[in-house]
């Protein structure tokens, strides 16, 4: 039997070896390059990471923190949950009525009420003129409350706004907002009134927050929709091989890699008429086999942008 050898390249699929080692050049000489790929670019898709509403100014742990959630810190003790609101959403808490406690401060806090729009609204200032989609793992809806029209946007791992059945057990999603302020307004010793711990009207068990955490994640059908959008506008912006195509990458870490980071990638490797901008505070690192076609910048995504704009 003839034997097949797999090679190292195949192992590579196909990146050459040298991708990702380091790469130096001028902070000044990539925001030119950058903001001279933005100017010419008729197509530019937006990927938005959690390092966009942190450079925005959105603010999780620290001080921040501690004034608004010193209770719960004093309640739970600190260990590893109570530092930040990413990790104190992963506390086990004991009951219903200390989850939607926490969750609903949370909630309003990192999303309903957070305005951190000032970038996003410069960033589409930057942009007016160029057709645009936004692709996004962020859950605060920013670039909603910056003015950009809800069509263009695709937030694929849910949002603070929303709740939905803790098993998914249908493909529903529920407008949290309301119910939010009103537990705010009635949390004692962290946790809410019984009466408000909502049930999923279907099966009757417990609810969650519309965010990706797990496999019950509802894709409802604005999520659907949103998705739909999203598949015409590459359609479109693939079609024509004349354009030029820039994907603004914006803090996307190694959290989710997966849903931009590395399609970006490829999508910049197969055509010819696309570039890729990487703004990242520590992991902007482009492949190099992409040449001229990408940049990678490692700095305050803030700062870059406001450079860029100035070029
Ligand atoms: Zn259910």
């Amino acid at each position: 039997m003839l034997k097949r050898v797999i090679t190292f390249q195949d192992f590579l699929s196909g990146s050459p070896a040298e991708d990702y080692l380091f790469q130096e050049e001028a902070y000044d000489r990539q925001i030119e390059r950058a903001s001279a790929m933005l100017q010419k670019a008729d197509y530019v898709l937006i990927g938005a990471g959690a390092g966009l509403s942190t450079a925005a100014g959105a603010q999780y742990g620290g001080r921040f923190f501690e004034e608004n959630f010193g209770e719960f810190q004093e309640k739970y003790g600190r260990g590893p949950y109570m530092q930040d609101m990413y990790s104190a959403g992963f506390y086990p808490y004991p009951d219903e009525e200390s989850f939607w406690g926490y969750w609903s401060k949370q909630a309003l806090l990192a999303g309903i009420d957070a305005d951190h729009t000032p970038l996003h609204r410069t960033l589409l200032e930057m942009l007016q003129g160029k057709k645009i989609f936004v692709l996004s793992t962020n859950a605060d809806k920013q670039f909603e409350k910056a003015g950009l029209s809800e069509e263009k946007i695709f937030c694929t791992q849910g949002d603070y706004f929303h709740i939905q059945c803790v098993k998914g057990c249908h493909p529903k999603t529920y407008d949290g907002v309301e119910l939010f302020r009103q537990m705010d307004r009635e949390r004692k010793d962290c946790k809410i009134p019984s009466e408000l711990v909502p049930k999923c009207p279907v099966c009757g068990g417990a609810m969650n927050m519309n965010l990706r955490v797990d496999r019950h994640f509802v894709e409802d059908e604005a999520w659907h929709a949103a998705e739909e959008r999203f598949g015409e506008f590459l359609s479109e912006m693939l079609a024509d091989k004349t354009s030029n195509v820039v994907l603004l990458e914006l803090g996307v870490g190694f959290n989710t890699p997966t849903i931009i980071r590395f399609p970006f990638e490829k999508l910049a490797k197969e055509h010819e008429n696309i570039s890729l901008i990487r703004l990242n505070l520590k992991e902007a690192i482009v492949p190099e086999s992409l040449g001229d076609r990408a940049v990678g910048i490692n700095a305050d995504i803030k700062k870059s942008i406001e450079d860029m704009r100035k070029v």
